[in-house]
């Protein structure tokens, strides 16, 4: 049989997806799919997706559902066949019922949703520090810095603030994760796939509980 490992990562922004992200896909080898990241390039692009994106993104709300799960699925099938990593999809119930259908179709299923959970307070400081570089690279200006200030390790170009993670932004992003994604923690938990982990740990901490956590299941699989 096989292990295949379907994840989604669910929790609200700033929790630490992106940086566990990071160190499962090495661990794991598996395809990183990231919608923020996907559409940051679409608007960078200026392609048709990007230009209607924008201003939802701008604003801290949701861009809406059917751009979001044909661009979704497009990449689960182009890159997803053995297994894949989701991070910030999906976000809402009819995201999740679109995601549920289109891979039970294809005779497959998730695995697990990892909720990477911090409150409110705590991530409105982390995001507030962050800043990323030009090729993806994120840091945090207290808890991961450059070696140089303001410019990132590899490349030396400038680090910069996300648009979206300027302070009155972060609180709509908050608002909309409460309202739209919160539910999908109860939806998942009624299907047996949630994992907690607690993100206002170190990422060190987090990440341990989470490669353990998989080994687990990804035995579970394999019997
Ligand atoms: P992120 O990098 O995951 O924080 O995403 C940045 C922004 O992209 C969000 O604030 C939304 O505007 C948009 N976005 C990303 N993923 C989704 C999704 N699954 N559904 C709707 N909008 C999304």
């Amino acid at each position: 049989m096989s292990a295949e490992l379907n994840l989604v990562l669910l929790g609200p922004p700033g929790a630490g997806k992106g940086t566990q992200a990071e160190r499962l896909r090495a661990d794991f080898s598996l395809p990183y799919l990231a919608t923020g990241d996907m559409l940051r390039k679409h608007v960078k692009d200026g392609t048709a997706i990007g230009v209607k994106a924008r201003a939802y993104m701008d604003a801290g709300d949701l861009v809406p559902d059917e751009l979001i799960i044909a661009m979704i699925l497009e990449e689960i099938d182009a890159q997803g066949d053995d297994g894949f990593l989701l991070d910030g999809f999906p976000r809402t119930v009819p995201q999740a019922d679109a995601l549920d259908e289109a891979i039970a179709g294809r005779g497959r299923r998730l695995t697990a949703v990892l909720l990477i959970d911090a409150d409110d307070e705590c991530v409105i400081k982390r995001i507030s520090g962050r800043r990323v570089a030009a090729n993806g690279r994120v840091y945090h200006i207290a808890s991961d810095p450059p070696v140089t200030e303001g410019v990132d390790d590899e490349e030396g170009k400038p680090l910069v603030q996300r648009d979206d993670d300027k302070p009155e932004t972060v609180r709509q992003r908050l608002r909309t994760y409460h309202e739209q994604t919160v539910p999908l923690i109860d939806y998942y938990e009624g299907r047996g796939l949630l994992h907690r982990f607690d993100g206002s740990r170190s990422p060190a901490e987090v990440a341990e509980h989470i490669r353990a956590t998989l080994s687990t299941l990804r035995l579970e699989e394999t019997l």
